[in-house]
């Protein structure tokens, strides 16, 4: 399918919320999608990236029907074409719903197949931001290179952000930024920017995240006992692995590619003190490292490592679950407000729910320049809790997977959990969501 003209989806619906200022920090999946929607309603949005161009890391993500529902309602109410510049691109699977297959390494044998009512999907990352860049509607400024390091809520309704670039280095951008520090007022600002957001840790509901993320913890963030290698292969074939270690493998670019992840956890720690104290979070490593992790496994799994492109290393961490995203005019979205380990396949897909729930609230006609700040609360409220269950859903996931969790390797048990196991994530009734979040602003008197 290719992707319909879009100039005709760039104008404002409401030119009365012009006036209103909007900052989105942060240009991944999570704030691109959230700019589209905003900048269409018709705020004034000033996005902030830190790199120098819009840029995804990190190969396929699956989007589960949730997410799909959602980026179905944002392109309705908003007549704009996210979900059909989404499955331009995406390897769409609607016939039988087939999420994975779950088998043993050895023998091959099949424990479970795992299916989504409904259609679901994969894509490959990079493909996705580059389907939604050209939805991004006039009235968005993007300022790249611009790292926020601070937010401020000011008294008198507004919000300060600060873009100085960094006095240290950042490991993951070492030559960023062309642009010396400024500050930009609005009115409200919106943190997208990942699991070690600045903007999070700038309104207190974290340590701020120092640039030394070789070695720190701070509050929330934390290592979570497993790394993964990432990668493409040209190969249309999906094997699974057990025993602290599992590989999940989909197809992505029409079926041409397939997405490889590996995992490799150590639990021996308990949860709230396992420590990444090898390097920085994302780093390439060589074929032989990689296999190194998975010797002794058999030759097919191998092989598969050894056609991946360019594999790199993740060290992957989790937020602990906040009881809070919204500190005055400033909110998070995203990875910064929930970031969890991938075993749901969910953290963008939460993303896009977020942005269907924080837009469809912010387009309600009374939703204006004083009162947007309960908008922001309703948006927490109703978003929250659910996002945080999907935190630390992902966890247990994992430790199924890996024959760690109290259902140890009782396969029959294993394959009945996985097949129930991310139903409440995919058919969730997002529209019952965003009702109560406009009844309890109703109930508050901010709308009627
Ligand atoms: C191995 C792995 C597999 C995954 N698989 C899936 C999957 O199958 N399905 C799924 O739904 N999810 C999956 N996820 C999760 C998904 O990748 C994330 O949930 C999602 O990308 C989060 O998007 P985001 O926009 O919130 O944050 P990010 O993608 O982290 O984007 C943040 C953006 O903010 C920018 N930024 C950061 N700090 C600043 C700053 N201070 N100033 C300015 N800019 C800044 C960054 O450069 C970046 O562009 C997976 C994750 C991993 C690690």
């Amino acid at each position: 399918m290719s992707a319909p003209n879009t100039e005709a989806y760039l104008a404002p619906l409401d030119a009365s919320k012009s006036s209103i200022t909007i900052g989105i920090v942060g240009g991944g999946i999570g704030g691109v999608v959230t700019a589209i929607a905003l900048g269409r309603i018709g705020y004034t949005i000033h996005l902030f990236e830190q790199a120098p161009k819009f840029a995804e890391i990190g190969a396929g993500i699956a989007l589960g029907p949730n997410s799909l529902q959602a980026l179905e309602r944002l392109s309705s109410d908003l007549s704009t074409p996210i979900l059909a510049n989404y499955e331009s691109v995406a390897t769409i699977e609607e016939h039988n719903g087939l999420w994975f297959r779950f088998t043993k390494w050895d023998t091959q044998e099949e424990i479970t197949e795992v299916r989504t009512t409904g259609k679901n999907s994969s894509v490959h990352r990079a493909r996705f931001l580059e389907s939604l860049l050209p939805l991004l509607p006039k009235t968005v400024t993007t300022h790249f290179a611009s790292r926020v390091n601070k937010v401020e809520n000011l008294p008198g309704n507004k919000v300060l952000i600060h873009t100085t670039p960094p006095h240290q280095p950042h490991p993951d951008y070492p030559s960023e930024t062309t642009e010396s520090g400024r500050t930009f007022e609005v009115d409200v600002c919106i943190g997208c920017d990942g699991v070690k957001s600045a903007v999070r840790g700038s309104i207190g509901l974290s340590l701020t995240y120092g640039y030394d993320v070789t070695t720190r913890v701070d509050a929330v963030v934390r290592y979570t006992g497993t790394y993964a290698y990432r990668g493409l292969l040209p190969l249309d074939k999906a094997i699974e692995r057990t025993g602290e270690r599992h590989i999940l493998t989909f197809p992505i670019e029409q079926g041409t590619i397939l997405n490889l992840v590996a995992f490799v956890s150590d639990r021996t720690a308990p949860e709230d003190q396992r420590v990444w104290n090898s390097g920085p979070w994302v780093v390439p490593v060589t074929k032989d490292q990689m296999k190194a992790d998975f010797a002794g496994w058999d030759k097919d799994v191998l092989d598969y490592l050894d056609l991946i492109e360019k594999p790199e290393r993740w060290a992957l961490h989790e937020l602990v679950p906040l009881d809070k995203w919204t500190v005055g005019r400033v909110t998070l979205l995203g990875d910064s407000a929930h970031a969890s380990l991938p075993h749901n396949g969910a953290g963008a897909g939460q993303a896009t729910e977020d942005a269907y729930i924080l837009a469809s609230l912010l387009r309600l006609p009374g939703c204006t320049a004083e009162n947007i700040d309960k908008f922001l609360l309703a948006y927490e409220k109703f978003r929250l809790p659910r996002a945080a269950k999907q935190q630390v859903w992902a966890l247990r996931t994992g430790e199924v997977y890996e024959m760690e969790s109290p259902l140890g390797n009782d396969w029959d048990k294993i394959g009945e959990n996985l097949r129930e196991r991310y139903r409440w994530i995919w058919e969730h009734d997002l529209e019952a969501d965003l009702k109560e979040a406009v009844e309890w602003l109703k109930a508050e008197g901010v709308v009627h």
